[in-house]
């Protein structure tokens, strides 16, 4: 239902909590956040309040200095539990995944994932997300996430936001849009992402609009932004003036 990516240098955990935070008016279930630190991917999720997220968070601390990605889920597929909860990781641990929306052929991907080996853990649609941009990066050969997310948006049928970070560049965060919202906010020498622009607006009011079919890659002093064939396409900027 809520989405938050962040990459700079503020504590990337600090910025996507707060930002859930503001995205709470929407309603939601569960909640959960996604940080990559010292080489690896760390995660906590928990079904009901931020507040039972931010809890589980005191109790099992986790760090990162890179970026991190945040959720609130609306459950469409699974039973609103912590499992079920979003970011959704792949077998080798190496990209976490948060998904608003719907993947409406995730069953027969599944199944194909499952023939190939691939371990599900949760009943969700959007898991099948995480296996394959794994997939992808392993026939690549390369550890360019954003290629792997345009292969798998192709893939994909329904309505998605997409956001995944990797363990092989963890000052990078990849989003990609089909029939549900997402904005970038630019800031200076960090960046965010969001379903809604309140997630952000205390850091920036400098937004960029994503199209449909579009895929972009946040660093914290770039926005690229491409459609999924990988070629690059303006973006329309605007200033946000009114008071969240
Ligand atoms: N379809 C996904 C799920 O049920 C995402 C729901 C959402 O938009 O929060 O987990």
């Amino acid at each position: 239902c809520g989405i938050v990516g962040y990459v700079g240098p503020q504590s990337a955990l600090q910025v996507v909590v707060d930002g859930l935070a503001r995205l709470e008016y929407r309603g939601y279930d569960s909640a959960g956040v996604a940080v990559l630190g010292e080489g690896a991917l760390h995660t906590q999720k928990r079904a009901g309040k931020l507040a039972n997220l931010r809890r589980a968070l005191e109790e099992h601390p986790i760090s990162g200095e890179g970026a991190g990605i945040g959720h609130t889920r609306w459950a469409t597929h699974g039973a609103p539990n912590d499992v079920n909860a979003h970011p959704h990781v792949d077998n080798d641990g190496r990209v976490a995944i948060v998904h608003n929306g719907i993947i409406e052929n995730f069953a027969a991907l599944r199944l194909e994932l499952e023939e190939e080996g691939r371990k599900f853990l949760s009943e969700t649609d959007t898991e099948v997300a995480a296996h394959l941009l794994n997939v992808e990066l392993v026939k690549r050969g390369d550890k360019d996430l954003a290629a792997a997310m345009r292969s798998v948006c192709k893939r994909l049928e329904g309505a998605f936001t997409l956001v995944a970070v990797s363990v092989d560049d963890p000052d990078l965060v990849v989003a990609a849009r089909r029939n549900s919202p997402l904005v970038v906010g630019r800031g200076e020498g960090e960046n965010f992402l969001a379903s809604d622009v309140a997630a952000f607006i205390a850091h920036t009011r400098e937004a960029v609009e994503l199209g449909q079919d579009q895929v972009v890659e946040l660093r914290p002093d770039s926005v690229r932004v491409t459609d999924y064939d990988g070629h690059e396409v303006e973006v329309n900027e605007y200033h946000v003036d009114w008071d969240a």
